[in-house]
């Protein structure tokens, strides 16, 4: 049987939520269960991946091809379970799949309404796969009282009565905070949001309160005894050093003790949480720092390069090393010299990315990296931007480009090429037996090569030595692709294309075999970098930067 947790938030947005959920997965793993976690966001985005890294931080790209939520990365990476495209549904794929099903006449004739159509779509979405896991965990996206959230917490209501007492629980994530002009810790506003909850006919069964410092008692107990539930079923969830505490840290405030005495199951099976904190033990006990600069154009967000930034954590526990990212604007470079910005860096990194702006910025970024021989990395668009520079420089083709940003014009009636598309856009593709197909003029939602495909990697390579793999599968998520036209020229000049799709069509990986590390990837690693199994190509990134901080 599988029990539902359904995970809301309260107060403020940004409360950590995600993070809740993939750390009590984890927690209830460490005891022995299996979980799935799944993401309900009441936008009306049919999916995340049209939505600016700005607005939404970034789009997480599942093996399955689905463009998702950042909170899904957090639930693989502390679950290690490969999430799916219904892991991740939003109020717009909700009503997409009603208005559809009406088209076709689903519905014989009746009048579509939030209650009950859009809610049982809402319900289906949460009951998809049940019975594979002992836990499904549904975080609703937002804080209560959002317009938008409405049906989502109207759908969960249903959901616990259509189901047998004791097979859903709902746990409150919320906010305490601390008043410096009173010396209080307030809780209020937590009394408020469970009223909120309350009004739409939810009883919160935990609450997990988010503050700077551990709850003391007496505010627990005023909270339990305010917002209706046991003391014991008020988890306190102060701020931590680091995010892989929590699973740790939430044992230790009686969170998996309070879901499984909801649930009214054994509370004395053993919690198997030593590789957490081993994996604790490993940040806080590093031998050293290593710089990563990475250049990019969304870097006022952190968020927007999340997993970027968990892998080269992940890559530093594996070294046992600290790794302090400096984020720079790639525009910055269009004016400026690199040098004072890069010289003292132990490794570069170029993240993916979309559209012009900044990309003459990465190209000279990707330049340095190759001519002062420090350590390299180009993700995605970083690798595009790093092929563009290698065949400017070392081909002699000084108009390389790529059909993303450079058009061609229209001169006199006739059509110019202006730019040499070594990065071009491809019409069609090999996904295992099938060939897919897509135009520029297509939507611009989910018509990407997204998602898992294979690349085979060159005997003897350093990915390949790295990998110690010669086949491998990673996610994509991009629309246009290196061309192979200048491969020959570019081996010449000493660089590899060490991956290459199954039927050898599509550049995966380059590398120059004579430079400390220079790779460049066209699919994603950092998003199936887990803290225990940190992706190998940033594990030996982090430690060639290792090594290259011993030799300034
Ligand atoms: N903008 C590039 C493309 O679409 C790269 C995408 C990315 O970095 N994810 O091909």
């Amino acid at each position: 049987m599988t029990r539902y947790i359904f995970i809301t938030g309260g107060v403020v947005s940004s409360l950590g939520k995600g993070l809740t959920a993939a750390a009590l997965g984890a927690l209830l793993q460490a005891r022995g269960y299996s979980v799935r976690l799944r993401k309900l966001d009441p936008y009306l985005n049919v999916d995340p991946g049209t939505m600016s890294p700005f607005e939404h931080g970034e789009v997480f790209v599942t093996d399955d091809g689905a463009e998702t939520d950042l909170d899904i990365g957090h639930y693989e990476r502390f679950t290690g379970v490969s999430a799916r495209s219904s892991d991740c549904i939003s109020s717009g794929r909700i009503y997409s799949s009603v208005l559809e099903r009406e088209r076709r006449g689903g519905y014989l004739g009746q009048t579509i309404q939030v209650i009950p159509h859009v809610t049982d779509e809402i319900k289906n979405f949460i009951r998809e796969g049940d019975g594979e896991t002992d836990f499904m965990l549904c975080e609703i996206g937002g804080t209560v009282g959002d317009i938008e959230g409405l049906p989502f917490y109207e759908a969960i209501r249903q959901f616990a009565l259509d189901n047998e007492f004791g097979k859903c629980l709902f746990i409150h994530v919320t906010l305490v905070p601390y008043l410096e002009a009173c010396s209080e810790l307030k809780t209020k506003p937590t009394q408020h949001s469970v009223k909120e909850l309350q009004s739409i006919g939810i009883s919160p069964d935990i609450l997990v309160c988010r503050s700077e410092q551990t709850l003391p008692s007496k505010e627990r107990e005023k909270i339990a005894l305010f917002c209706n539930v046991k003391p014991s079923s008020v988890v306190s969830a102060p701020d931590l050093p680091n995010i892989y505490e929590a699973p740790v840290s939430y044992h230790e405030q009686g969170l998996d003790h309070a879901v499984l005495n909801g649930f009214a199951m054994d509370l004395n099976s053993p919690v198997k949480l030593e590789p957490w904190a081993e994996v604790g033990n490993r940040i806080s006990t590093v031998k050293g720092e290593v710089r990563v600069a990475i250049v990019g154009k969304y870097t006022g967000l952190e968020d927007a390069y999340k997993s970027i930034n968990e892998a080269l954590i992940h890559g530093g526990i594996a070294n046992q090393v600290c790794v302090r990212s400096e984020w720079i604007q790639a525009e910055v470079f269009e004016q400026e010299d690199p040098t004072p910005y890069l010289e003292s860096c132990d490794a570069i990194l170029i993240p993916g990315g979309f559209g012009e702006r900044g990309s003459e910025g990465k190209i000279k970024a990707a330049g340095f990296a190759r001519a002062h021989k420090i350590p390299f990395f180009g993700i995605c668009l970083g690798m595009q931007m790093a092929v563009i520079e290698m065949v400017r420089s070392l081909v002699g083709v000084k108009n390389a480009g790529s059909e993303e940003f450079d058009h061609e014009r229209n001169v006199s009636g006739g059509t110019v090429r202006s730019f040499e598309p070594v990065v071009y856009h491809l019409a069609k593709w090999q996904q295992g037996n099938e060939t897919v197909s897509r135009s520029v003029d297509d939507d611009k939602g989910a018509t990407m090569r997204l998602g898992a495909y294979r690349a085979c990697l060159a005997e003897g390579s350093r990915v390949a030595e790295i990998y110690q793999a010669v086949d491998v599968s990673e996610r994509h998520r991009h629309r246009y692709e290196v061309n192979t036209r200048y491969r020959e020229e570019l081996e010449s000049h000493g660089v590899k294309f060490s991956g290459m799709s199954p039927d050898g069509q599509l550049p995966e990986i380059v590398e120059i075999p004579d430079h400390p590390w220079f790779i460049g990837v066209q699919f994603h690693p950092e998003l199936k970098s887990r803290p225990f199994n940190p992706h190998p190509l940033f594990a030996d990134f982090v430690r060639a930067a290792f090594v290259q901080s011993h030799l300034l």
